[in-house]
């Protein structure tokens, strides 16, 4: 008696909970809804069952019987109505399920009379056997078996649809076996009703069917039945350790407990019950694992496949590593009969497979394209989800409005092959396409695999983002280096503590050093002492930059060689990560600029010669003159006086102006040395101040505190000398020649250049004078050169400084030298 009650308590509680698990993965499911009642039924019925298996007396195994066989009238209209929904054929028989249901109703009430179940009495070791009344036999024959067997026949008849996915027939296939199985196992409650001597042993069979459909509801998307079966040997398990578990424990009760209050099978086997309720979640678990461990050993562990390929993933750094891994994954691992990897092509503006010609997949690999503004990209980009042509098979098998778009879906993809298609999405973007065929085995995928392939599709993306970052990474790098190499500036980072990062082959000839020799080394090992690459890099270090200043470069094959730096800070404001120094070479530039100026000369040679011409016939002709009076006027004293005082006055006149000129023609090479310009010019005024005082000139000077010039000391002596001549000669009746001294250009701080003005309060010069002023030959003085200012200004420019004036008549004249600070 007791494997009876025993299977009966575990149908009752199995039953109860799995409605409840079934009700709460969706409340709102009409399938859940009616395949939780059916349970219930199940549960009603095996609950009552067993408390009438225990019952001590008539009266209450009557009531025990009637109340179990409410359940029992419950079973057939509820699976009936779970299996048309099932089916989605529950709208076609609408009518017929609710007149099932008015059936079930008035059996229910027919169940308190006597019409239904006479009473109970003795049969084949049953103390309490129910006896049928009346209404039993039609009950059983019309309304449970004809129920249970219009259900069954509706799942043949899909089964052998043609209209419907093969996914979905297999799911059903199943679900009629486990119910039939299921239904003939609780026939044998009926067995001694007519007589036949079978025990109800087939009890249990109800739990596993009850099991099998549950689970499958719950899983209801892509079930494969591999994997049903192994659930199914699962809960077959579960239900033997729990019913062995239960027969411990009423046993240790009844041996317990017997001697003290009698018989306590009900009240132990409730509360066994309700302990097993408690623990079936934990055991559930520990049952998985161990099931999994026995049936899928054999089959591809998730976990460990996951946890390798997103190690290995994550290093890949190209697309081809990583189109081959996932390929070679589910090659090996799942063993799919065609795969392909698809990634975005700009250039044909579509999604093509990788070049895997690597790797070796027997030619499973399969190269193809999709077109990116076809049925199929659009559809993987909106849902964002696995496309599985087995779905939208059994979608368009429905009634439905919008057949079209998934219908030219499958016209876009079926010619291709592929079964499967997993998009490869990143915010929003469709990085890629994994095209998968079936698997080899020709099992369909199941939630498992789902998951799986959902898992590495976002992986994949990760790792897809990654290539695509390190291949801009990598296209920015040569590109920039490109960009270095070609660049005729020399370049040159730093990091903020000074260390040579990177530079390019123009930075390396100028500094006559090999690149692998300068990276990676602070620059102070590199550019040593007052190297002016030095100084600028220090400085800019230092948050002082350099625009454009102008330095001389020590070369060991060139000697001193011009060059022009330019640096900037790198980083942001607030962190800076280093410095930028840029570098040209000015050679050449400055060679062109020698040599246009060398033209300039002698395009002046030319014109001055015309002038020289001139200037000297007119001493040269007074000189003859005299020399032919001589011989007559030699005794005539006024003569000889005069001629003492012509000659050397009109040699002298010839020799300055030869002078001049051989001084303006020479390319004199120039000899810098650095001075303090104030004491320069104090130097030089020097030798005025007699020829002011006596010219009753008042001489102001205002010095700034500048830095050193570079400069040519004897060339500039020449210039000033001739500006305090001039200025002094404007201002006859006397006045006043100041001189300042200022900072000329100023660079983050660094002056680079200073400025000398030269001013007078003289008689000016007017405006048609200002534009001959540096013309060779012009003067306006009785004895003039009219050199003193061309010189001046070729003086200058040698220096790279500029020469202004600016005059008002009759007021005075202002020069403005500018020099640069360096040369
Ligand atoms: P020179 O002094 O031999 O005449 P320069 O080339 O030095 O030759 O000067 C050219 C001319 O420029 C002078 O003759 C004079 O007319 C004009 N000039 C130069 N400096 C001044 C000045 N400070 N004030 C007025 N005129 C000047
Ligand atoms: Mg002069």
């Amino acid at each position: 008696m007791t494997y009876y009650s025993i299977s009966s308590l575990v149908i009752a509680t199995t039953g109860l909970f799995l409605g409840f698990y079934v009700l709460f993965k969706n409340r709102r499911s009409l399938l859940n809804i009616t395949f939780c009642l059916f349970s219930f039924s199940i549960a009603i019925w095996s609950f009552f069952y067993f408390l009438w298996l225990l019952a001590p007396d008539y009266d209450s195994a009557l009531f025990f019987a009637r109340a179990f066989m409410f359940g029992a009238i419950l079973i057939p209209v509820t699976y009936f109505h779970f299996i048309t929904v099932l089916l989605r054929i529950s709208d076609r028989l609408k009518t017929f399920v609710r007149f099932a249901y008015l059936i079930c109703l008035s059996i229910l009430l027919a169940n308190f009379t006597p019409f239904f179940i006479t009473g109970v009495g003795s049969k084949l070791g049953f103390q309490f056997w129910p006896n049928p009344g009346i209404l039993f036999h039609p009950f059983l024959f019309c309304y449970f078996f004809g129920l249970v067997a219009y259900g069954l026949f509706l799942m043949i008849k899909t089964i052998y649809d043609p209209d419907y996915s093969r996914t979905f027939k297999n799911q059903i296939v199943y679900i009629f076996w486990g119910t039939f199985l299921g239904f003939l196992g609780g026939s044998t409650n009926f067995l001694l009703w007519y007589n036949i001597p079978i025990p109800p042993f087939g009890n249990i069979f109800v739990v596993s069917y009850v099991i099998t459909v549950a689970y499958a509801i719950v899983k209801h998307r892509l079930m494969g039945i591999e994997t049903v079966l192994q659930k199914g040997a699962f809960y077959t398990l579960l239900t033997g350790f729990i019913i062995s578990f239960y027969a411990v424990l009423v046993l240790i009760f009844e041996r317990l407990f017997q001697g003290i209050v009698g018989y306590t099978s009900v009240i132990g086997g409730a509360l066994i019950a309700f302990i097993i309720a408690i623990l079936f979640q934990p055991m559930l678990r520990t049952f998985q694992n161990v099931t999994d461990r026995i049936f899928l050993r054999h089959r591809y562990d998730y976990q460990k496949t996951l946890r390798t390929l997103s190690r290995e993933i994550s290093s890949k750094i190209q697309l081809e590593e990583v189109a081959g891994l996932i390929v070679s994954t589910f090659v090996q691992v799942m063993k799919v009969s065609e795969i392909s990897f698809l990634v975005f092509d700009k250039g044909r503006n579509k999604y093509k497979s990788v070049d895997l010609s690597s790797i070796s997949t027997d030619g499973r690999y399969k190269k193809i394209e999709v077109n990116t503004n076809g049925y199929l990209v659009e559809h993987l980009r909106s849902t964002e989800r696995i496309l599985v042509l087995e779905e939208v098979e059994e979608e368009l098998a429905r009634e439905r409005f919008d057949k079209s778009k998934l219908e030219n879906i499958l016209g876009e993809t079926k010619p291709i092959g592929f079964r499967l298609w997993m998009p490869i999405m990143l915010r929003d973007q469709l990085l890629g396409i994994i095209a998968v065929g079936e698997k080899l085995s020709g099992d369909i995928y199941t939630v498992e695999d789902m998951r799986l392939l959902n898992t590495l599709a976002s992986q994949t993306a990760l790792a897809l983002d990654n290539v695509r970052l390190y291949q801009e990474v990598l296209e920015m790098k040569n590109y920039n280096e490109e960009v270095l190499n070609s660049l005729v500036y020399g370049v040159l980072t730093t990091d903020e503590n000074g260390i040579i990062r990177s530079s390019n082959p123009s930075m390396c000839k100028i500094i006559e050093k090999q690149l692998r020799d300068i990276i990676g080394k602070p620059y102070k090992d590199i550019f040593q002492g007052k190297n002016p690459l030095s100084i600028s890099i220090n400085s800019t270090l230092q948050d002082k930059c350099f625009y454009n200043f102008e330095a001389g470069l020590l070369s060991r094959k060139k000697g001193l060689i011009p060059v022009m730096i330019n640096t900037t800070l790198l980083g942001t404001p607030s962190k800076k990560t280093g410095m930028l120094l840029a570098v040209r070479d000015l050679t050449e530039i400055k060679e062109l600029e020698n040599k246009a100026r060398q033209a300039d000369k002698l395009q002046a040679l030319g014109t001055m010669s015309a002038g020289m011409a001139h200037e000297i016939k007119n001493p040269l002709s007074s000189l003859r003159i005299l020399s032919q009076l001589l011989p007559i006027k030699y005794e005539d004293p006024e003569f000889r006086t005069k001629l003492i005082d012509i000659v050397p006055q009109e040699v002298s006149r010839i020799d300055r102006i030869v002078e001049s000129l051989l001084r303006f023609a020479r390319t004199t090479k120039m000899k810098f040395s650095t001075v303090d310009i104030k004491d320069y010019l104090e130097e030089i005024l020097k030798d005025y101040l007699r020829q002011a005082k006596e010219g009753q000139v008042k001489i102001v000077k205002n010095y700034a505190n500048l830095p050193e010039v570079t400069l040519d000391k004897d060339q500039l002596l020449q210039v000033f000398s001739n500006l305090f001549v001039n200025a002094i000669q404007a201002m006859p009746e006397g006045g006043t020649m100041t001189i300042n001294t200022k900072v000329g250009k100023e660079m983050e701080g660094l002056i680079q250049g200073v400025l000398v003005e030269i001013s007078d309060t003289g008689h000016g010069i007017s405006e048609e004078n200002l534009k001959h002023l540096f013309d060779p030959f012009f003067t306006t003085k009785y004895g003039g050169t009219g050199l003193g200012l061309t010189i001046a200004h070729n003086i200058v420019e040698a220096h790279r400084g500029e020469i202004k004036v600016t005059s008002n008549l009759g007021q005075g004249t202002a020069f403005h030298i500018y020099l640069p600070v360096q040369q």
